[in-house]
């Protein structure tokens, strides 16, 4: 067989699963610094800033990153290292020696974890009212929690089996969840209570499954979420979206995984009965996407109809380059990927190692963006999800002779909010909405009013 004849021969699907060699997922934590091969060969100080970082922070990064995405001869400049392991900068330097003294005068376990404790509470372990205003209430009052209802068309669910990551990203916005600290913690217990809320609303279109990383979970649970949804009680929702980044972390999920041919299965049934399955990939580097188990478990998801969409933060020391995001976006649409959010970092964690002001965001989203095609063009941003809703910065201006920052709303409390340009005074320090002024001497944002009365009644959207 010549090789085109090779190629037509091939079984359909094709399931090139067996093509890349399985590996057992191991897992490290801060417990573990010393058991990570590569580490040992950096200074000891390095590792005890390392240890010093992490007992705030949460670390968890496995054999797969360590091994294959990381480039261990350019750390501590790799932009994966950056990633997934803790820097110095990432706390304050007060924070730091606070933690660093107990260390060396051998504090006990639990003065350390309540100094820690102390230090996470100020660093905003909550950012855009994600407690507060979110969680809907049943008939009767009762929170349900693992349920955040803040746009109209779409509800995003907790799986509480759901509420850690194959390794965690550094900047997380969700770290308050993953320290342990339970009264930080978002999530559900049951199934029946999310069905029980999407059945009574049908204004809800998008089910986005969140966490964490919902692909974590086994696939009895996944399918126990998704398979009722099949009932026609439930036509309304006809899209459920996964946020996820085992397609970066952990592609062996989907490939030799116990329970990965079971996944593959129930995401090809969910397309074959109707449902737009999407699954929401977290990217921040085009080198996530480089390994052959990455593309393997890629091709692997596209053969069951299910979307790929990407997105992912911009992140100093990451991916704040243009050349990266245009590289990235290009690889992602040859894989078949489509890019779709370009988030501002959240101002959370730590926020002062990762921030990049929203002029300089704007910048790079507009020189990535003219290097590539239209099919590339498709990311929005840069985009902050902030409590009144996704505020993209459109531009840079100048409108009567002020220099103005052009936003947006892309989705807003208020489905009316949305579309409607509006300025904010330039700023080029500005790293946040919460940042930035209305320009032309104006008091308040047009949305300003609406947005503290839905506040007040603790609404969740517009009344
Ligand atoms: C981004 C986001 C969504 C999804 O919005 P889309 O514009 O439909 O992608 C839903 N809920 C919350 C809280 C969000 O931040
Ligand atoms: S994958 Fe998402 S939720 Fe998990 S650590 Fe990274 S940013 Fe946080």
């Amino acid at each position: 067989m010549n090789d085109l004849t090779a190629v037509l021969a091939r079984s359909w699907p094709i399931d090139d699963s067996d093509a890349v060699p399985h590996r057992p997922f191991q897992v490290f934590t801060q417990r573990d610094l010393e058991r990570i091969e590569p580490l040992s060969r950096l200074p000891e100080a390095a590792r005890f800033e390392m240890k010093v970082v992490s007992t705030v922070l949460p670390f968890r990064v496995n054999q797969y990153v360590v091994d294959e995405l990381i480039d261990w001869r350019r750390v501590p400049d790799d932009p994966i290292y950056q990633l997934t392991f803790p820097q110095r900068g990432m706390l304050t330097e007060a924070h730091f020696e606070r933690i660093a003294a107990l260390y060396r005068r051998n504090a006990d376990k639990a003065e350390i974890e309540a100094a820690a404790n102390e230090i996470r509470h100020e660093l905003n372990p909550h950012p855009a009212d994600q407690m507060e205003m979110n969680m809907p209430r049943d008939a009767a009052g009762n929170r349900l929690e693992g349920i955040q209802h803040k746009y109209r068309e779409t509800v995003l669910f907790f799986p509480s089996q759901g509420q850690t990551c194959h390794s965690y990203c550094t900047f997380c916005f969700r770290w308050a969840q993953f320290v342990g600290d339970k009264t930080l913690r978002i999530a559900a217990s049951e199934a029946r209570m999310l069905h029980g809320y999407l059945r009574d609303h049908t204004e809800v279109t998008d089910l986005l499954f969140t966490g964490g990383d919902p692909m974590v979970m086994k696939t009895r649970h996944l399918q126990g979420y998704f398979e009722p949804l099949l009932d026609p009680a439930f036509d309304h929702v006809q899209t459920i979206r996964i946020g996820t980044k085992a397609l970066s972390f952990w592609p062996h999920r989907f490939l030799g995984a116990e329970d990965a041919d079971e996944l593959i299965e129930l995401l090809a049934r969910m397309v074959r009965a109707g449902k737009h399955v999407a699954l929401m990939a977290h990217y921040n580097h085009w080198r996530e996407m480089e390994t052959p188990a990455a593309r393997a478990a890629i091709r692997r998801i596209r053969e069951t109809g299910a979307v790929i969409r990407a997105q992912g933060p911009l992140v100093a020391h990451i991916n704040d380059d243009p050349a990266v995001w245009a590289r990235m976006w290009k690889t992602q649409v040859s894989l078949g990927i489509v890019p779709y959010y370009f988030f501002v970092e959240r101002d959370t964690g730590a926020r002062n190692y990762f921030e990049v002001p929203l002029a300089r965001a704007w910048q790079i989203y507009r020189e990535a963006i003219q290097q590539v095609s239209g099919l590339a063009r498709t990311a929005r941003g840069p985009s902050m999800s902030a409590s009144p809703g996704k505020v993209e910065v459109q531009g840079v201006a100048e409108v009567a002779g002020e220099k103005v920052f052009v936003l947006r709303f892309i989705q807003g409390r208020n489905p009316d909010w949305v579309q409607r340009p509006f300025f904010a005074r330039y700023d080029d320090r500005a790293t946040w909405l919460h940042q930035l002024k209305p320009a032309f001497g104006e008091a308040k944002w047009f949305w300003e009013d609406e947005y503290e009365a839905i506040r007040e009644d603790k609404l969740l959207v517009a009344a």
